[in-house]
């Protein structure tokens, strides 16, 4: 019996190494869903995938720019993940993992031609608290225009999200980390803007000029209100996190919107802001439009608190044309964490408007008027 027993022992001994060295090599992929966007300032289809450790992917698109692989070398697809997914149709017409020894494939079959530039791969640290693991993003863009985008107003895009009248040249293709920070929702709703800390992100900067104007760039005036806010805001003694202070793109030049979007966010949300102001100049084809817009999500229950003070001070401080308070599904308001509002003070695409917007006058009105909403908003206590 003892001698029996010894050879599968010994057998059992001599695998185990192999078994080790092999569960080592092999990060799962645990998860995997797709969804379209339409928050950024180009609709896309994005796939996430779960991992269970970082890894590093590497991007390939084949000769005739329908085939998109991604690869994810020493990773095995769980059993429980699905093999094939459906996207919308317009954007992807196929995507599905294939296993290979060295790991993985995610393939995507577009029906319209992609070169580097419409194809973006980035990963995403885990964050044990939060519960999120690792994450390999590929995010493709729509190159139908059939995807419909979330809009400002009327028929076109105008806004953050123009086209026309924005400059922003993307370069893809390269594997970019985004840090990111998880973070529960804490923030204060005390009277007063004393000790309070506010982060204030003016729109769009340096290789993205946001609107452009007759005369002027969406990217200065924002800067040179949202400065003018930091200013009042100190005075008060408040604490101010501000996304930029100079001509520069946030996260990198030429980036990606997302990235430069979600580096914004990130800025917050490290800070642990108490409120989060975006502040952009609104554009459209047509010059008659015009007027003040503060745009929402209710993803707190003070969000729209936010927004709707700071826009009843702002109407006091102008005489453009009211606009509303209004929800949105900007990327902004949805990854910070704390309440939050994006203010359109404006259009650029408006004569009178945008040499208003160029003045120290109205500029310092804006300032002085944001400024009064949040404290009304704390003193309110958010609600
Ligand atoms: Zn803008």
């Amino acid at each position: 019996m003892k001698k029996l027993c010894m050879i599968p022992l010994l057998a059992i001994a001599c695998l185990l190494p192999l078994v080790s060295v092999q569960a080592a090599a092999n990060t799962e992929i645990t998860s995997v869903r797709v969804a379209t966007r339409n928050d950024a300032n180009k609709p896309f289809v994005r796939t996430v995938l779960d991992v269970s450790r970082k890894v590093t992917p590497r991007l390939y698109i084949d000769k005739s720019g329908r085939y998109v692989t991604v690869t994810l070398p020493n990773t095995k697809i769980d059993k429980n993940v699905q093999k094939q997914y459906d996207a919308n149709s317009n954007v992807v017409s196929r995507i599905w993992l294939t296993q290979r020894s060295s790991g993985t494939d995610l393939n995507i079959k577009v029906p319209r031609q992609v070169t580097a530039q419409d194809v973006k791969v980035f990963t995403l640290p885990g964050d044990k608290k939060a519960n999120r693991s690792d994450r390999v993003v590929v995010d493709v863009n729509d190159k139908s225009g059939k995807v419909k985008q979330w809009k400002h107003w009327g028929n076109e895009s105008i806004g953050i999200h123009s086209s026309q009248n924005t400059k922003r040249t993307k370069t893809g293709g390269s594997s970019v980390t985004v840090p990111s920070y998880g973070g529960s929702a804490s923030y204060s709703l005390t009277k007063g803007l004393k000790g309070k800390t506010i982060c204030i992100d003016p729109g769009h900067g340096g290789s993205d000029t946001g609107a452009l104007g007759a005369f002027s760039q969406e990217k200065n005036i924002t800067l040179a209100i949202s400065k003018k806010v930091q200013t009042l805001l100190q005075q008060a003694g408040a604490n101010v996190i501000m996304t930029r202070t100079t001509d520069v793109d946030v996260y990198a030049p030429n980036d990606g919107a997302v990235e430069e979007l979600q580096a914004r966010c990130n800025i917050a949300n490290a800070a642990k802001a108490d409120a989060f102001v975006c502040i952009h100049i609104d554009s459209y084809s047509s010059a008659d439009a015009g007027g003040v817009t503060a745009y929402y999500n209710s993803k707190t229950s003070h969000d729209a608190g936010l927004a709707k003070y700071i826009h009843n001070q702002n109407m006091k401080a102008t005489n453009f044309q009211d606009r509303g308070v209004r929800t949105a599904n900007f990327y902004v308001l949805l990854h910070t964490n704390m309440p939050a509002t994006l203010l359109e003070l404006g259009f650029i695409s408006n004569p009178g408007e945008e040499k208003a917007l160029n003045s120290e006058a109205q500029q310092q009105n804006f300032a002085e008027s944001i400024v009064k909403g949040l404290a009304d908003y704390f003193d309110n206590n958010g609600i």
